[in-house]
């Protein structure tokens, strides 16, 4: 008979990125820290996505849906707009794909700043757009795709009177590493694998400074290869050269010149890992069986490193017992237009009464 495990854990006031983990991060005693308590995500094990793809290794999910925007820019940004309101910035600027315009729009409306977004117009999930409108930032949709709002964006960083809180910003790289060192904080080591999406690179970079850091200071025994995946009609750095016109159902991993492409190449050179490409049915594949084995719930994009980990264990890559930890970056119920796409199937539409519930059901 097994007891119900219990622990000494007891619920704690979380206090955001900058104060949990200050001492690896470049503030002082004067930096205003804006905060929304990002961080402190979940690290979930999911046994039974890895038995459906019958590997042999402890996978798990770092859940950065649970972040106070939904993704994992919010790391970034609070550091961001704090140093930005440090040195008396008054409006931030970011090209986005969604998620670093839902992330700056809110961290900006708790600074007291002004903000103002590009997107690609028409190719924002749903639920990015109601937040980047809701936190009040000026939301600009522009006729081209991201890559072209970035250009905007570092023409108009330019003139200094904005400040870029796009990943060109190394201080978004700076916050966003914090989640390689909680991964490590709550496994008690570093895992022998890491898988993410990539995008413009800048997660991939930042986790890879992470755990390089970490271990330099004996925080962690090992560092993991890092196996980093792009949608295949928008995979520039596999593919070896930008791509003008990327295409991906993963809205978020949309881009065709990334921003951080050298650090994204070095991380996987450096770790021994690898950065591949998986096509939008393998994503959407990957999207709807995490949450039907282990009722995790994520955006498109996150399901790529997943896809790419099925990859893996066909091609017999994973050593038995390895231990692997994969960055869930977005929520799902941001893109829930493709969510409904994904799941393939409708309601139900019957009748109100219980006969009717009955026979649909089939008791
Ligand atoms: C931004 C984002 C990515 C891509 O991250 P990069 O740092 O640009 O590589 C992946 N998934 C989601 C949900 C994102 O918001």
């Amino acid at each position: 008979m097994s007891a119900l495990e219990t622990t000494t854990c007891k619920a704690t006031r979380w206090p955001g990125v900058i104060r949990a983990y200050a001492t690896h991060l470049p503030v002082t005693a004067e930096t205003p820290v804006v905060t929304l308590h990002e961080g402190n995500t979940p690290l979930i094990r999911v046994d039974n996505f890895v038995r459906a793809i019958e590997g042999d290794f402890e996978l798990y999910l770092k859940y950065e849906g649970l972040n106070p925007t939904g993704s994992f820019k919010d790391r970034g940004m609070t550091l961001a707009v704090s140093k930005a309101k440090e040195r008396g910035a008054s409006a931030v600027i970011c090209a986005s794909t969604g998620n670093t315009s839902a992330s700056a729009a809110a961290y900006a409306s708790r600074a007291g700043m002004k903000c103002v977004v590009i997107l690609p117009n028409g190719k924002i999930a749903m639920g990015k757009l109601a937040q980047a409108l809701m936190y009040g930032a000026t939301t600009i949709a522009i006729e081209g795709n991201f890559d072209d709002a970035l250009r905007i964006v570092r023409e108009l960083g330019e003139t200094g009177k904005v400040e870029v809180v796009n990943s060109i910003n190394p201080v978004r790289i700076e916050g966003q590493k914090t989640a390689a060192f909680e991964i490590c904080d709550v496994l008690g080591r570093a895992p022998d694998f890491h898988f993410l999406p990539v995008g413009n690179a800048g997660n991939i970079t930042a986790y890879w400074k992470g755990f390089r850091e970490y271990q330099a200071v004996g925080k962690a025994d090992r560092l993991p290869r890092m196996f980093g995946y792009q949608a295949a009609g928008a995979a520039p750095i596999v593919d070896g050269h930008p791509i003008a016109d990327p295409q991906t159902i993963a809205t978020a991993i949309r881009i065709g010149n990334p921003a951080s492409w050298q650090s994204a190449l070095a991380a996987a050179a450096e770790s021994q890992g690898h950065i591949g490409k998986v096509t939008d049915e393998e994503i959407l594949h990957a999207h709807r069986l995490i949450a039907r084995s282990d009722g995790v719930f994520v955006e498109p994009a996150c399901a790529a490193p997943l896809a790419g980990l099925i990859r893996c264990v066909r091609d017999r890559l994973i050593p038995k017992g390895s231990v692997i930890t994969a960055t869930m970056t977005g929520h799902g119920l941001k893109d829930p237009d493709t969510a409904i796409q994904s799941a393939g199937v409708q309601p139900l539409v019957v009748r109100p009464n219980t006969a009717a519930v009955m026979e649909v059901i089939g008791l």
